[in-house]
Protein backbone atom coordinates (compact mmCIF):
# COMPACT_ATOMS: atom_id res chain seq x y z
CA UNK A 1 0.00 0.00 0.00
CA UNK A 2 0.89 2.95 -0.68
CA UNK A 3 -0.04 7.23 -0.24
CA UNK A 4 -0.13 9.88 -2.45
CA UNK A 5 0.12 13.17 -1.92
CA UNK A 6 -4.07 13.64 -2.63
CA UNK A 7 -5.06 11.46 0.01
CA UNK A 8 -5.33 8.28 -2.92
CA UNK A 9 -3.74 5.03 -1.66
CA UNK A 10 -2.35 2.78 -3.60
CA UNK A 11 -3.37 -0.94 -3.07
CA UNK A 12 -1.27 -3.31 -4.63
CA UNK A 13 -0.96 -6.56 -5.74
CA UNK A 14 -4.74 -6.94 -5.24
CA UNK A 15 -6.48 -10.09 -6.94
CA UNK A 16 -9.13 -9.28 -9.73
CA UNK A 17 -12.42 -11.41 -9.27
CA UNK A 18 -14.34 -10.60 -12.63
CA UNK A 19 -12.76 -13.71 -14.96
CA UNK A 20 -11.61 -17.47 -13.62
CA UNK A 21 -7.96 -16.20 -14.44
CA UNK A 22 -7.93 -13.89 -10.90
CA UNK A 23 -5.08 -11.81 -11.99
CA UNK A 24 -3.38 -10.91 -8.68
CA UNK A 25 -0.62 -8.30 -9.35
CA UNK A 26 -3.88 -5.35 -10.21
CA UNK A 27 -2.87 -1.67 -8.51
CA UNK A 28 -6.30 -0.08 -6.98
CA UNK A 29 -5.88 3.41 -6.54
CA UNK A 30 -8.55 4.56 -4.06
CA UNK A 31 -9.64 8.52 -3.01
CA UNK A 32 -12.39 9.20 0.05
CA UNK A 33 -13.81 5.02 -0.62
CA UNK A 34 -14.06 5.25 -4.14
CA UNK A 35 -11.53 3.47 -6.46
CA UNK A 36 -10.39 5.97 -9.14
CA UNK A 37 -7.91 4.17 -11.26
CA UNK A 38 -6.14 0.87 -11.66
CA UNK A 39 -2.64 -0.42 -13.00
CA UNK A 40 -2.70 -4.21 -15.15
CA UNK A 41 -6.19 -4.31 -15.01
CA UNK A 42 -7.49 -5.33 -18.16
CA UNK A 43 -10.20 -2.72 -20.22
CA UNK A 44 -12.84 -5.08 -18.60
CA UNK A 45 -11.66 -5.58 -15.37
CA UNK A 46 -10.82 -1.46 -15.40
CA UNK A 47 -14.32 -0.51 -16.19
CA UNK A 48 -15.93 -2.50 -13.55
CA UNK A 49 -13.55 -1.59 -10.82
CA UNK A 50 -14.02 2.33 -12.02
CA UNK A 51 -17.82 1.87 -12.23
CA UNK A 52 -19.55 -0.74 -9.66
CA UNK A 53 -22.17 0.74 -7.72
CA UNK A 54 -23.34 -0.66 -4.50
CA UNK A 55 -26.75 -1.74 -4.56
CA UNK A 56 -28.79 1.07 -2.62
CA UNK A 57 -31.13 -1.45 -0.31
CA UNK A 58 -29.86 -4.50 1.88
CA UNK A 59 -33.33 -6.16 1.38
CA UNK A 60 -36.48 -5.91 -0.71
CA UNK A 61 -39.75 -8.23 0.38
CA UNK A 62 -42.22 -8.59 -1.80
CA UNK A 63 -40.66 -5.24 -3.59
CA UNK A 64 -40.60 -3.24 -0.47
CA UNK A 65 -37.35 -1.90 1.42
CA UNK A 66 -36.60 -3.11 4.42
CA UNK A 67 -34.02 -3.43 7.46
CA UNK A 68 -31.51 -6.95 7.03
CA UNK A 69 -33.11 -8.01 10.13
CA UNK A 70 -36.54 -8.86 8.48
CA UNK A 71 -35.40 -9.70 5.18
CA UNK A 72 -33.22 -12.30 7.23
CA UNK A 73 -36.32 -13.30 9.14
CA UNK A 74 -38.47 -13.23 5.96
CA UNK A 75 -35.99 -16.24 4.26
CA UNK A 76 -36.31 -17.62 7.03
CA UNK A 77 -39.72 -17.96 7.12
CA UNK A 78 -39.73 -19.08 3.65
CA UNK A 79 -37.07 -21.50 4.15
CA UNK A 80 -38.85 -23.10 7.03
CA UNK A 81 -42.32 -24.03 5.28
CA UNK A 82 -40.37 -25.43 1.83
CA UNK A 83 -40.98 -28.99 1.06
CA UNK A 84 -38.02 -28.72 -1.17
CA UNK A 85 -35.81 -26.19 -1.25
CA UNK A 86 -32.63 -25.41 -3.91
CA UNK A 87 -29.49 -23.52 -3.70
CA UNK A 88 -27.39 -22.40 -6.29
CA UNK A 89 -25.03 -19.73 -8.18
CA UNK A 90 -22.12 -20.57 -6.24
CA UNK A 91 -19.65 -18.89 -8.61
CA UNK A 92 -17.90 -15.36 -8.68
CA UNK A 93 -17.99 -15.63 -5.41
CA UNK A 94 -15.25 -16.36 -1.96
CA UNK A 95 -15.12 -19.68 -1.24
CA UNK A 96 -16.10 -18.75 2.34
CA UNK A 97 -19.14 -17.88 0.75
CA UNK A 98 -19.90 -20.98 -1.18
CA UNK A 99 -18.64 -22.70 2.27
CA UNK A 100 -21.62 -21.02 4.07
CA UNK A 101 -23.86 -22.10 1.38
CA UNK A 102 -23.20 -25.44 1.60
CA UNK A 103 -23.58 -25.69 5.37
CA UNK A 104 -27.17 -23.65 4.35
CA UNK A 105 -28.32 -26.59 2.06
CA UNK A 106 -27.26 -28.89 4.35
CA UNK A 107 -29.26 -27.40 7.11
CA UNK A 108 -32.58 -27.21 5.27
CA UNK A 109 -31.79 -30.33 3.56
CA UNK A 110 -31.76 -28.79 -0.05
CA UNK A 111 -30.41 -29.82 -3.62
CA UNK A 112 -27.29 -27.82 -4.65
CA UNK A 113 -25.64 -27.24 -7.60
CA UNK A 114 -22.82 -24.72 -8.83
CA UNK A 115 -23.37 -25.23 -12.51
CA UNK A 116 -24.68 -22.39 -14.72
CA UNK A 117 -26.26 -25.69 -17.30
CA UNK A 118 -26.26 -29.31 -16.64
CA UNK A 119 -23.94 -29.25 -19.42
CA UNK A 120 -21.05 -27.60 -17.60
CA UNK A 121 -20.43 -30.04 -15.70
CA UNK A 122 -19.22 -32.50 -18.71
CA UNK A 123 -15.36 -32.21 -18.08
CA UNK A 124 -15.62 -32.45 -14.06
CA UNK A 125 -17.36 -35.59 -14.55
CA UNK A 126 -14.66 -36.98 -17.51
CA UNK A 127 -12.32 -35.95 -14.75
CA UNK A 128 -13.83 -38.07 -11.53
CA UNK A 129 -13.68 -41.01 -14.98
CA UNK A 130 -10.46 -40.35 -16.42
CA UNK A 131 -8.07 -38.76 -14.38
CA UNK A 132 -7.13 -35.29 -15.10
CA UNK A 133 -3.43 -34.24 -16.10
CA UNK A 134 -2.99 -30.47 -14.67
CA UNK A 135 -0.79 -27.83 -14.14
CA UNK A 136 -0.66 -24.79 -12.85
CA UNK A 137 -0.54 -20.77 -14.50
CA UNK A 138 3.19 -20.64 -13.20
CA UNK A 139 3.86 -24.01 -15.08
CA UNK A 140 2.76 -22.84 -18.45
CA UNK A 141 4.48 -19.35 -18.02
CA UNK A 142 7.87 -20.81 -17.75
CA UNK A 143 7.75 -24.66 -19.17
CA UNK A 144 5.32 -24.42 -21.95
CA UNK A 145 6.03 -24.07 -25.52
CA UNK A 146 3.13 -25.27 -26.88
CA UNK A 147 -0.50 -23.67 -25.70
CA UNK A 148 -3.00 -25.18 -27.47
CA UNK A 149 -6.93 -23.49 -27.13
CA UNK A 150 -9.41 -25.33 -28.26
CA UNK A 151 -12.76 -23.59 -28.61
CA UNK A 152 -11.74 -21.23 -26.02
CA UNK A 153 -11.54 -17.67 -27.42
CA UNK A 154 -9.27 -16.09 -24.27
CA UNK A 155 -8.67 -12.44 -25.62
CA UNK A 156 -12.45 -12.31 -25.45
CA UNK A 157 -12.96 -14.52 -22.27
CA UNK A 158 -9.94 -13.98 -20.21
CA UNK A 159 -8.68 -11.03 -21.82
CA UNK A 160 -4.69 -11.19 -19.83
CA UNK A 161 -4.42 -14.85 -20.25
CA UNK A 162 -2.02 -14.99 -23.06
CA UNK A 163 0.15 -11.78 -21.65
CA UNK A 164 -0.05 -14.16 -18.49
CA UNK A 165 1.49 -17.13 -19.96
CA UNK A 166 4.46 -15.21 -22.18
CA UNK A 167 2.45 -16.28 -25.38
CA UNK A 168 5.52 -14.69 -27.45
CA UNK A 169 7.79 -17.46 -26.42
CA UNK A 170 5.32 -20.61 -27.38
CA UNK A 171 3.94 -21.78 -30.58
CA UNK A 172 0.13 -20.57 -29.71
CA UNK A 173 -2.25 -22.84 -31.63
CA UNK A 174 -6.49 -22.18 -31.96
CA UNK A 175 -8.83 -24.94 -32.78
CA UNK A 176 -12.40 -23.61 -33.30
CA UNK A 177 -15.10 -22.98 -35.86
CA UNK A 178 -15.12 -19.52 -35.61
CA UNK A 179 -12.01 -17.49 -36.67
CA UNK A 180 -11.61 -15.78 -33.27
CA UNK A 181 -9.23 -12.96 -32.02
CA UNK A 182 -7.17 -15.03 -30.42
CA UNK A 183 -6.96 -17.17 -33.73
CA UNK A 184 -6.27 -14.02 -35.30
CA UNK A 185 -3.06 -13.23 -33.05
CA UNK A 186 -2.48 -17.43 -33.23
CA UNK A 187 0.65 -18.57 -34.86
CA UNK A 188 -1.66 -21.01 -36.23
CA UNK A 189 -5.48 -21.77 -36.87
CA UNK A 190 -6.99 -24.77 -37.39
CA UNK A 191 -10.10 -24.45 -38.94
CA UNK A 192 -12.87 -27.53 -37.11
CA UNK A 193 -16.59 -27.60 -37.02
CA UNK A 194 -17.41 -28.21 -33.35
CA UNK A 195 -19.27 -31.04 -33.88
CA UNK A 196 -16.06 -32.86 -34.93
CA UNK A 197 -14.24 -32.23 -31.98
CA UNK A 198 -14.66 -36.33 -30.47
CA UNK A 199 -13.49 -37.42 -34.04
CA UNK A 200 -10.57 -34.97 -34.30
CA UNK A 201 -9.44 -36.53 -31.04
CA UNK A 202 -9.92 -39.68 -32.04
CA UNK A 203 -8.08 -39.41 -34.75
CA UNK A 204 -5.13 -37.58 -32.84
CA UNK A 205 -5.16 -40.97 -31.07
CA UNK A 206 -4.98 -42.95 -33.84
CA UNK A 207 -2.11 -40.70 -35.16
CA UNK A 208 -0.43 -41.10 -32.01
CA UNK A 209 -0.71 -45.16 -32.03
CA UNK A 210 0.65 -45.40 -35.47
CA UNK A 211 3.98 -43.10 -34.09
CA UNK A 212 4.70 -47.13 -32.69
CA UNK A 213 3.58 -48.77 -35.74
CA UNK A 214 6.05 -50.11 -38.13
CA UNK A 215 6.21 -48.36 -41.77
CA UNK A 216 4.41 -51.18 -43.20
CA UNK A 217 1.40 -51.28 -40.84
CA UNK A 218 0.62 -47.36 -41.77
CA UNK A 219 -2.85 -46.73 -43.60
CA UNK A 220 -2.53 -45.83 -46.60
CA UNK A 221 -4.33 -42.32 -46.78
CA UNK A 222 -2.38 -40.48 -44.14
CA UNK A 223 -5.12 -38.41 -41.17
CA UNK A 224 -5.29 -34.47 -41.97
CA UNK A 225 -4.49 -35.08 -37.80
CA UNK A 226 -0.91 -36.42 -38.58
CA UNK A 227 1.37 -33.07 -38.66
CA UNK A 228 -0.90 -31.79 -35.59
CA UNK A 229 -0.15 -35.10 -33.82
CA UNK A 230 3.54 -34.33 -34.73
CA UNK A 231 3.46 -31.23 -33.20
CA UNK A 232 2.42 -31.94 -29.69
CA UNK A 233 4.65 -35.35 -29.86
CA UNK A 234 7.44 -33.03 -30.57
CA UNK A 235 6.77 -30.59 -27.64
CA UNK A 236 8.72 -30.32 -24.77
CA UNK A 237 5.56 -29.68 -22.64
CA UNK A 238 2.36 -28.77 -24.00
CA UNK A 239 -1.49 -27.36 -22.47
CA UNK A 240 -4.19 -27.83 -24.08
CA UNK A 241 -7.16 -25.27 -22.93
CA UNK A 242 -10.55 -26.44 -23.32
CA UNK A 243 -13.06 -23.78 -23.74
CA UNK A 244 -16.64 -24.00 -22.49
CA UNK A 245 -18.59 -24.65 -26.26
CA UNK A 246 -16.55 -27.81 -26.27
CA UNK A 247 -17.60 -28.86 -22.53
CA UNK A 248 -20.96 -27.66 -22.94
CA UNK A 249 -21.71 -29.23 -26.72
CA UNK A 250 -24.22 -32.28 -26.50
CA UNK A 251 -21.31 -34.14 -27.60
CA UNK A 252 -19.05 -31.97 -24.37
CA UNK A 253 -18.68 -35.64 -21.98
CA UNK A 254 -17.35 -38.05 -24.70
CA UNK A 255 -15.06 -35.10 -25.98
CA UNK A 256 -13.54 -34.34 -22.79
CA UNK A 257 -13.46 -37.92 -21.91
CA UNK A 258 -11.38 -38.78 -25.41
CA UNK A 259 -9.26 -35.41 -24.59
CA UNK A 260 -8.11 -36.62 -20.95
CA UNK A 261 -7.40 -39.89 -22.40
CA UNK A 262 -5.44 -38.21 -25.29
CA UNK A 263 -3.67 -36.06 -22.14
CA UNK A 264 -2.57 -39.62 -20.31
CA UNK A 265 -0.86 -40.74 -23.62
CA UNK A 266 0.76 -37.85 -24.57
CA UNK A 267 2.89 -38.55 -21.20
CA UNK A 268 3.88 -41.61 -22.62
CA UNK A 269 6.28 -39.42 -25.16
CA UNK A 270 6.54 -35.69 -23.40
CA UNK A 271 4.84 -33.49 -21.00
CA UNK A 272 1.48 -32.01 -21.38
CA UNK A 273 -1.28 -30.93 -19.21
CA UNK A 274 -5.18 -30.51 -19.41
CA UNK A 275 -7.43 -27.29 -18.57
CA UNK A 276 -10.98 -26.25 -18.62
CA UNK A 277 -10.85 -22.30 -19.35
CA UNK A 278 -14.30 -21.88 -17.24
CA UNK A 279 -15.79 -18.14 -17.42
CA UNK A 280 -17.24 -17.74 -14.05
CA UNK A 281 -14.42 -16.55 -11.15
CA UNK A 282 -14.26 -19.48 -8.71
CA UNK A 283 -15.89 -21.94 -10.34
CA UNK A 284 -13.26 -24.33 -9.49
CA UNK A 285 -13.97 -23.14 -5.80
CA UNK A 286 -17.25 -24.46 -5.75
CA UNK A 287 -16.53 -27.89 -7.27
CA UNK A 288 -13.55 -27.62 -4.41
CA UNK A 289 -16.05 -26.64 -1.64
CA UNK A 290 -18.82 -29.12 -2.42
CA UNK A 291 -16.15 -31.93 -2.94
CA UNK A 292 -14.63 -31.50 0.24
CA UNK A 293 -18.19 -30.47 2.04
CA UNK A 294 -19.98 -33.67 0.61
CA UNK A 295 -17.78 -35.69 -1.50
CA UNK A 296 -19.43 -34.63 -4.76
CA UNK A 297 -18.56 -31.50 -6.91
CA UNK A 298 -21.79 -30.45 -8.21
CA UNK A 299 -25.53 -31.67 -8.52
CA UNK A 300 -25.80 -32.98 -4.61
CA UNK A 301 -28.98 -33.91 -2.75
CA UNK A 302 -28.86 -33.38 0.81
CA UNK A 303 -32.60 -33.78 1.29
CA UNK A 304 -31.59 -37.37 2.83
CA UNK A 305 -29.97 -36.26 5.32
CA UNK A 306 -26.69 -37.22 3.74
CA UNK A 307 -25.55 -36.50 -0.05
CA UNK A 308 -26.54 -38.07 -3.02
CA UNK A 309 -24.62 -37.40 -6.29
CA UNK A 310 -27.45 -36.49 -8.82
CA UNK A 311 -25.78 -35.08 -11.59
CA UNK A 312 -28.64 -35.21 -14.36
CA UNK A 313 -32.07 -34.12 -11.99
CA UNK A 314 -29.98 -32.02 -9.11
CA UNK A 315 -30.13 -28.83 -12.00
CA UNK A 316 -31.70 -25.70 -11.56
CA UNK A 317 -33.15 -25.43 -15.31
CA UNK A 318 -34.49 -29.48 -14.71
CA UNK A 319 -36.07 -28.94 -11.34
CA UNK A 320 -38.08 -25.68 -12.75
CA UNK A 321 -39.04 -27.45 -15.84
CA UNK A 322 -40.01 -30.43 -13.58
CA UNK A 323 -42.06 -28.00 -11.07
CA UNK A 324 -40.02 -30.37 -8.52
CA UNK A 325 -38.42 -27.58 -6.06
CA UNK A 326 -40.67 -25.09 -4.53
CA UNK A 327 -38.21 -22.29 -3.42
CA UNK A 328 -34.89 -21.43 -5.06
CA UNK A 329 -31.77 -19.72 -3.63
CA UNK A 330 -29.70 -17.84 -5.67
CA UNK A 331 -26.41 -16.89 -4.19
CA UNK A 332 -24.81 -15.59 -7.09
CA UNK A 333 -25.04 -14.79 -10.57
CA UNK A 334 -27.42 -13.57 -13.21
CA UNK A 335 -30.20 -16.17 -12.82
CA UNK A 336 -31.15 -14.98 -17.03
CA UNK A 337 -27.71 -16.05 -17.91
CA UNK A 338 -28.71 -19.86 -18.00
CA UNK A 339 -32.13 -20.54 -18.08
CA UNK A 340 -35.28 -20.20 -20.70
CA UNK A 341 -37.78 -17.49 -20.62
CA UNK A 342 -40.12 -19.90 -19.13
CA UNK A 343 -37.86 -21.34 -15.85
CA UNK A 344 -37.58 -17.70 -15.64
CA UNK A 345 -41.13 -16.76 -15.48
CA UNK A 346 -41.57 -19.48 -12.79
CA UNK A 347 -38.66 -18.01 -10.60
CA UNK A 348 -40.59 -15.86 -8.11
CA UNK A 349 -44.17 -16.80 -9.07
CA UNK A 350 -44.65 -20.75 -8.40
CA UNK A 351 -41.13 -20.91 -7.14
CA UNK A 352 -40.40 -18.49 -4.51
CA UNK A 353 -37.12 -16.81 -4.62
CA UNK A 354 -34.43 -15.61 -2.30
CA UNK A 355 -31.96 -13.35 -4.38
CA UNK A 356 -28.55 -11.92 -3.55
CA UNK A 357 -27.39 -9.14 -5.38
CA UNK A 358 -23.89 -7.13 -5.90
CA UNK A 359 -24.83 -5.23 -8.38
CA UNK A 360 -22.13 -6.30 -10.58
CA UNK A 361 -24.32 -8.46 -13.48
CA UNK A 362 -28.06 -8.96 -12.09
CA UNK A 363 -30.50 -8.13 -14.32
CA UNK A 364 -34.21 -7.17 -12.49
CA UNK A 365 -35.72 -10.04 -11.46
CA UNK A 366 -38.95 -10.75 -9.07
CA UNK A 367 -38.08 -11.80 -6.29
CA UNK A 368 -39.59 -12.70 -2.62
CA UNK A 369 -36.32 -11.85 -0.72
CA UNK A 370 -33.55 -9.68 -2.42
CA UNK A 371 -31.15 -9.32 -0.51
CA UNK A 372 -27.99 -6.39 -1.30
CA UNK A 373 -24.74 -7.47 -0.60
CA UNK A 374 -21.08 -5.82 -0.35
CA UNK A 375 -19.81 -6.25 -4.37
CA UNK A 376 -17.21 -9.34 -4.50
CA UNK A 377 -13.91 -8.76 -6.38
CA UNK A 378 -14.26 -4.91 -4.63
CA UNK A 379 -15.64 -4.39 -0.99
CA UNK A 380 -15.60 -8.96 -0.15
CA UNK A 381 -12.29 -10.08 1.81
CA UNK A 382 -11.42 -14.00 1.50
CA UNK A 383 -10.30 -16.47 -1.03
CA UNK A 384 -10.84 -17.91 -4.28
CA UNK A 385 -9.67 -20.59 -6.74
CA UNK A 386 -8.10 -19.77 -10.34
CA UNK A 387 -8.77 -21.98 -13.36
CA UNK A 388 -6.13 -24.19 -12.26
CA UNK A 389 -7.03 -24.63 -8.71
CA UNK A 390 -4.61 -22.84 -6.99
CA UNK A 391 -6.61 -20.42 -4.74
CA UNK A 392 -5.34 -16.87 -3.98
CA UNK A 393 -6.33 -13.91 -1.24
CA UNK A 394 -9.28 -11.49 -2.00
CA UNK A 395 -8.84 -8.38 0.16
CA UNK A 396 -10.94 -5.32 0.11
CA UNK A 397 -10.66 -1.96 -2.41
CA UNK A 398 -13.74 -0.54 -1.09
CA UNK A 399 -15.66 -0.48 2.22
CA UNK A 400 -19.22 -1.33 1.69
CA UNK A 401 -22.13 -0.46 4.06
CA UNK A 402 -23.87 -4.01 2.89
CA UNK A 403 -23.31 -7.11 4.27
CA UNK A 404 -21.43 -10.26 2.30
CA UNK A 405 -23.19 -12.97 0.85
CA UNK A 406 -21.35 -15.43 3.49
CA UNK A 407 -22.93 -12.94 6.46
CA UNK A 408 -26.05 -13.02 5.49
CA UNK A 409 -26.13 -16.97 4.01
CA UNK A 410 -25.14 -17.56 8.34
CA UNK A 411 -27.71 -15.14 9.82
CA UNK A 412 -30.51 -16.97 8.05
CA UNK A 413 -29.31 -20.30 8.89
CA UNK A 414 -28.75 -19.03 12.94
CA UNK A 415 -32.35 -17.65 12.82
CA UNK A 416 -33.70 -20.76 11.54
CA UNK A 417 -31.72 -22.76 14.27
CA UNK A 418 -32.67 -20.10 16.67
CA UNK A 419 -36.46 -20.84 15.51
CA UNK A 420 -35.86 -24.93 16.57
S1 LIG B 1 -8.10 -11.07 -17.29
FE1 LIG B 1 -9.78 -11.55 -15.92
S2 LIG B 1 -8.88 -11.60 -13.87
FE2 LIG B 1 -7.40 -10.58 -15.24
S3 LIG B 1 -7.81 -8.40 -15.02
FE3 LIG B 1 -9.06 -9.13 -16.77
S4 LIG B 1 -11.07 -9.72 -15.91
FE4 LIG B 1 -9.59 -9.51 -14.21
Amino acid sequence: MSNSSDNAIELQDMTCGFCSCMCDDINITVRDNEIVDTKNACEKAHSIFLHQRHPPTACQVDGQSVSLEQGIRAAAEILKKSQSPFVYGLGQTTTETQRAAVALADYIGAGIDCRATAASGHFTAAVQQHGQVTCSLGEIKNRADLVVFWNANPLETHPRLLQRIGNDSKHVVVVDDTNTATAKVADQFISLENQNNFLAIREIQSCLKNKNAPQSELPENVSPWSDFADQIINAKYGVIFVGTRAIESTAGYPFSAAILKLIRKLNQFTRFSCLPLHGQSNSAGAENVLTWQTGFPFGVELRQGYPEFNPVGCQLGTLLDQASIDVAVCVSGDPHAALTDHQIASLGRNVSLIRFCDGTTERELESNVSFGVAPFGISVAGSAYRFDGVPLPMRIATASHLQTREMVLQNIQSELESAQ
